[in-house]
């Protein structure tokens, strides 16, 4: 027997509807690649979505199409977010820090038929165009009078002439909730990009659960501005979730330095924000050289690396604001665990408490997770034994895009790559990505307990852990350190900073100082590139 509620599927384009019908006048307000502030309602956005869609429909594009953005976050982007899926066809955000070589892999890889860019990747645009034979036509996110007199782009459009040549598309079509929406690659840092195709089922899914108190609490009182990319996993779905939830929105461009977010924040009371940790030291040591405070921010979640506990307790105590941990990954869209506190946290002592803040958290309905030994055999959650992390849910891949034969998964688990430990209370602890484990003597040693020790010490700005080899260890710590500018600090002054912190056998064996640690695409630290430059670093 079947229940007899209504059948209506869950398709993006029903976000911005509602956003429309029911928080008609809510602002977006957008910083443009052109410098401006740029501000509108949720009912503008949802007409000129409306309008481009008919416009992509005009240019022949069909349900199922990929068509690739290499944007920032903007007003013109979000209208793409529900404009291509919106009539069925797939919106591939394209990394534009990545490699351009990476850039036009992803788009034959995803056999992209129309490019959107702004207006700053004009000339990576042009160098990438001849190596990208599916891509019919490229559209710059721009005006008539910013349209370049000359370029060797080949049949380049203007996104403003095309939205003010088409009609509002009277009915957003009706498909299957199963019809892929998206297309977002990882960034790749060994081998190439891998494509993680959403739907519009697992994307309303990941937008509702991702709102909820102990997820990232988004309601029609925030004020949203997400400082990670659009074109990473679609900037965590907050433009999905802001407009589900009637939340103002902030989109802050390509000016992510303190300065220019510190600016936002208070001209439009940003109240909640997200993004990678190294955002959030650049806001904060613009702060502390012009003695700035934060008067309406209060929330800010941190994810795609371990957030160092400095940097929350500074945040905290000096600012009033709650740094919260969130871990994800491209091939869970991202959302997979918020650390927010329980019942049982909160007669805990500060210390405590902050302690488990440190974790990534716990899950959010629509996930589950589990940690496995070397054999794929379960191991305890005793918040101390580490295992491989495996996932599974509604918003989690089973294959990688243009590889549909092969599973990505292990007994209907995905994967993740990472090691964690996992508490009694379900609270999930990334110790260390797989590839990064130092495993001396056979026993494993999590690098990023080691890094956050050295944070702490004040003389350190960054710091990497890596493991080099050893003859008798297999592998030992070495501790790779960016000192802050003007400070000293020694190796023996290092190590001693470890007394008692960690069993000793976990202590760096040496510390190298160096001007800056790499970073790939998405502003992680390429570890493997530092175990490469120090792979015959001599230990003492
Ligand atoms: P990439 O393409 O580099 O894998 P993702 O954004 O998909 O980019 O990165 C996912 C990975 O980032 C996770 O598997 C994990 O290793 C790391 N990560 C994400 N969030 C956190 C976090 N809060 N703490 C530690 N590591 C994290």
């Amino acid at each position: 027997i079947s229940g007899q509620m209504m059948s209506q599927p869950l398709l993006i384009s029903t976000i911005i509807r509602h956003a429309d019908r029911h928080f008609a006048n809510k602002e977006i307000v957008s910083r443009r690649v052109e410098g401006d502030i740029h501000r509108y309602t949720y009912a503008e956005c949802h007409a000129r979505a409306r309008k481009m869609a008919n416009a992509l429909r005009a240019l022949g594009v069909q349900m199922g199409d990929r068509i690739g953005t290499l944007a920032w976050n903007g007003y013109r982007h979000l209208e793409l977010y529900y404009a291509i899926s919106g009539i069925g066809a797939v919106m591939n955000t394209i990394n534009p820090r990545l490699h351009q070589n990476q850039i036009a892999y992803i788009a034959n890889h995803a056999q992209d038929q129309y490019l959107f860019f702004d207006l700053s990747f004009l000339e990576l645009v042009e160098r990438i165009a001849p190596h990208c034979p599916s891509i019919k036509g490229y559209v710059l996110m721009s005006d008539a009078a910013r349209m370049p007199a000359e370029t060797t782009i080949p049949n380049l459009l203007c996104y403003e002439e095309l939205v003010s040549q088409s009609e509002c598309l009277a009915e957003w079509p009706q498909f299957d909730e199963h019809a892929a929406s998206t297309l977002c690659y990882t960034s790749g840092t060994t081998g190439n990009p891998k494509g993680a195709l959403y739907s519009h089922r697992s994307t309303i899914l990941h937008a509702y659960a991702s709102s909820l108190p102990d997820g990232l609490n988004i309601s029609s009182r925030e004020v949203v501005m997400p400082v990670v990319p659009m074109f990473h996993v679609n900037a965590w779905g907050l433009p999905y979730s802001a407009a589900l939830n009637g939340a103002k929105l902030v989109l802050p461009g390509p000016s992510l330095d303190g300065e220019s977010l510190h600016a936002l924040c208070e001209q439009e009371g940003v109240t909640f924000s997200a993004g990678v940790p190294t955002v959030w030291l650049g806001l904060l040591n613009h702060m502390e050289s012009r003695k700035l405070s934060l008067s309406a921010l209060r929330r800010v979640v941190i994810g795609g690396s371990a957030c160092a506990p400095a940097l929350m307790d500074t945040y905290r105590l000096q600012h009033g604001v709650e740094l919260l941990h969130s871990w994800g990954m491209t091939e869970m869209s991202p959302l997979g665990t918020v650390c927010t506190l329980q019942n049982q946290h909160l007669s805990l002592p500060e210390a405590e408490q902050q302690a488990i803040k440190q974790k990534q958290g716990h899950v959010l309905f629509g996930v589950d997770m589990k940690i496995v030994d070397d054999l794929g055999k379960d191991l305890p959650w005793d918040g101390k034994t580490p295992g491989h992390l495996h996932v599974k849910g509604q918003w989690v891949i089973d294959s990688y895009f243009g590889q549909e034969d092969a599973s990505a998964l292990q007994d209907g688990w995905l994967p993740t790559g990472d090691v964690a430990t996992i508490d009694g209370d379900g609270y999930m602890q990334i110790t260390d990505r797989s590839k990064d484990v130092i495993k001396s003597g056979g026993e494993w040693i999590g690098s990023i307990d080691i890094e956050n020790i050295a944070l702490d010490h004040p003389a350190v700005q960054q710091a990497a852990c890596v493991g080099i080899p050893h003859p008798k260890w297999a592998e030992r710590p070495l501790l790779v350190v960016v000192r802050k500018p003007g400070m000293h600090t020694t190796r023996e002054d290092l190590i001693h900073h470890y007394e008692g912190k960690v069993a000793k056998w976990w202590t760096p064996d040496d510390v190298a100082f160096v001007d800056s640690l790499p970073t790939g695409a998405t502003g992680k630290v390429l570890k493997n590139l530092i175990r490469d430059q120090f792979k015959n670093h001599p230990l003492p």
